[in-house]
């Protein structure tokens, strides 16, 4: 069986030992008779399963005491929602548009409060992340119940490299295409989330830190829903009703592995030196070009077009001979685009360095 060069956005690539384990346990769980599918969320076995999955990301992330950690459905978009409504106490939040979630999200917001854009990057087609000094600015008035940002714009491939000093303010951040690539400095958030089908998981399972004296009086709006509750989910252990079970445990999996490969700093090392070796391919092309200005490149999706449009489609069908998938950019800005999670290999992204100087070769 040969696996591709898989560079989906998500749902991504999954390290296949990890694959290789769940099948072998998927028909009998170790000697219990049935599979994870099967297992009812209450029983001892489960417990043991989501609590190892909570250890294992808490020792990665190095996460206080006083952060819980929900294992949650409905994707990143849901916590679009959630937030402001757990978290808008005084109705009044800002929010940094880098891209299409992080507009999405603040879109939605306003359906609860009052959303107030504080900084974005549209003008310039999302091409990096705009200036933190205002964002600052802004922050220091006091007055916001939290600043949200999207810290890594899966779409139009740039990442924050720095994070907006916000004081008291707590940061809330989307870190869905970024999680678990690179250390994170949990106690510089209020909120961390992630929808786990981009770097931590299968689709199904979002994650989510927050800070407990943040959540500790329940939402801020009597009509959040009791599921989106934090401090309903918080308090019940993610199981205010049946969780994502198998997802739950194919994380846990997923975040072993990430422990057994050294960690969030080999990780991060590992990401960085695939991340400049496409980009380095990309700015030594006279045929492609890297989308995102250069100070904002993400190190998990990196967008990039051809100087001659037309090369666009061919490039992307003529991919799959070389065991490529993936690389054809979202339906809404175009061109192409590498997601380079955890589970892409430094190999993985030779092969697809290979295929461009191949292909630009032959269309010089
Ligand atoms: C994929 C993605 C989302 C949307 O995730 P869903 O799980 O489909 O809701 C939101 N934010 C970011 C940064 C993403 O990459």
């Amino acid at each position: 069986m040969a696996r591709v060069h898989n560079f989906s956005a998500g749902p991504a690539a999954l390290p296949e030992s990890v694959l290789t384990e769940v099948a072998s346990e998927l028909v009998d769980y170790q000697g219990l008779g049935m599979s994870v599918l099967e297992m009812s969320h209450r029983s001892a076995p489960y417990r043991q399963i989501i609590d190892d999955a909570e250890a294992t990301l808490r020792r990665l992330l190095d996460i206080p005491e006083r952060y819980r950690v929900l294992f949650l459905q409905g994707g990143a978009t849901l916590q679009f929602a959630a937030i402001p409504m757990n978290l808008m106490h005084r109705g009044r939040a800002g929010y940094v548009v880098s891209g299409h979630f992080a507009r999405k999200a603040w879109q939605e917001a306003q359906r609860y409060g009052d959303a107030e854009l504080v900084a974005t990057s549209e003008p310039s087609g999302f091409d990096r992340i705009p200036d933190l000094a205002p964002i600052a600015e802004r922050c220091a008035a006091g007055d916001l119940d939290y600043l949200y940002i999207c810290q890594n714009n899966t779409i139009f491939g740039t990442m924050f490299t720095e994070l907006p000093r916000c004081g008291e303010i707590p940061l809330v951040a989307d870190v869905s295409s970024c999680f678990l690539s690179m250390p994170l400095d949990v106690e510089r958030y209020g909120l961390i989330y992630a929808g786990a089908q981009k770097n931590a998981g299968p689709a199904g399972v979002t994650v989510v830190i927050v800070r407990d004296d943040l959540i500790g009086d329940g939402p801020a709006l009597p009509s959040c829903p009791t599921y989106l509750s934090y401090r309903i989910q918080a308090d019940a252990g993610s199981m205010y009703n049946t969780p994502n079970t198998f997802g739950i445990y194919l994380c846990g999996k997923v975040f072993r592995w990430v422990e057994q490969q050294g960690g969030l700093a080999a990780m991060g090392y590992l990401n960085r030196t695939k991340a400049e070796l496409l980009y380095g391919a990309l700015d030594r092309s006279a045929l492609f070009r890297p989308c995102a200005e250069r100070s904002s490149r993400s190190i998990a999706n990196v967008t990039f077009r051809c100087s001659q449009p037309e090369l666009e489609a061919p490039f992307i069908d003529g991919a799959r001979a070389h065991g490529i998938e993936g690389i054809k950019g979202h339906r809404l800005v175009g061109g192409m685009r590498a997601s380079i999670y955890n589970a892409v290999s430094l190999e993985d992204v030779q092969a697809l360095v290979d295929y461009m100087e191949e292909f630009e070769t032959q269309h010089r």
